[in-house]
């Protein structure tokens, strides 16, 4: 997993991205924590407001917000694009958002109803965190569909893969559509889940397995002297460390009936 810290406003948020050996993500739309909320995902645009830890767990939706400071939004990913935000308000209040974003949700405006959602809410300096997804050299794209795309996003988003066929770069759809509507990008994940088996890949592989990006702020305040490199950014696997429990923990058995 690898953990990033940043300052956001008068808050610390911390951005989690799971790897393989974290757990496999995909149940724990019906099982998550009560603190974390996984959302039905469905290649759509709709942006929830999560008031409390825990709230829309569940809901059919691709994009969740909060500026409740202890819950904890989750995407589940293989191969799409999945999105951290952070920034604040003017009081310095800090919010926190979560975007699945396929090539469907690209195409229909999933990035930009999350940041006109963060900026109707007064939040401002919205930075974001790109986790890993399929790269343009492994994800071929009809012909059809590409020119949707590039009517939709710019031509710059088509591309050709390793093989020699049409593609789609869903890294440069995610640039344009982050960076067109006032988001900095703060961090890439640079890792493409078809070539790096430590993530899912569904179209590499088949795979029905899923990695999270979780975000939330955290109860404490910034520090007050500077944070060292490591402790804005760490990162551990289970297999190295043998210490590490993943912030989604393993699904619960369910209780036996009496
Ligand atoms: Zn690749």
């Amino acid at each position: 997993m690898l953990t990033l810290r940043r300052r956001c406003g008068n808050s610390v948020v911390r951005i989690m991205v799971t790897e393989r050996s974290d757990g496999d993500c995909a149940p724990l739309d019906g099982s998550a924590p009560q603190a974390v909320t996984v959302l039905r995902q469905v290649h759509g645009t709709r942006v929830v407001e999560v008031t409390r830890p825990g709230g829309h767990q569940g809901t059919c939706a691709d994009a969740a917000w909060t500026s409740a400071p202890q819950a904890t939004l989750a995407v589940r990913s293989a191969d799409c694009v999945p999105v951290a935000l952070y920034g604040a308000n003017a009081s310095g209040d800090g919010a926190v958002a979560v975007i699945h974003a396929g090539w469907r949700g690209l195409l229909d405006g999933v990035v930009p109803a999350t940041l006109a959602e963060l900026r109707h809410h007064g939040i401002r300096d919205v930075r974001a965190v790109v986790g890993p997804h399929i790269c343009a050299l492994h994800y071929e794209f009809g012909s059809c569909e590409l020119s949707a795309a590039t009517t939709a996003l710019g031509p710059s988003v088509a591309a050709r893969t390793s093989w020699g066929t049409p593609a789609l770069d869903l890294r440069e759809a995610a640039r344009l559509a982050l960076r067109s509507h006032g988001a900095v990008i703060d961090r890439e994940i640079g890792r493409c889940t078809a070539s790096d088996e430590r993530y899912f890949s569904h179209r590499a592989r088949g795979e029905r397995g899923r990695t999270a990006v979780l975000i939330r702020l955290e109860p404490k305040p910034w520090p007050e002297r500077p944070m060292s490199g490591s402790e804005q950014e760490q990162e551990a696997t289970g297999a190295t460390t043998g210490r590490f429990t993943s912030p989604l923990g393993r699904p619960e058995p369910k209780p036996k009936s009496r």
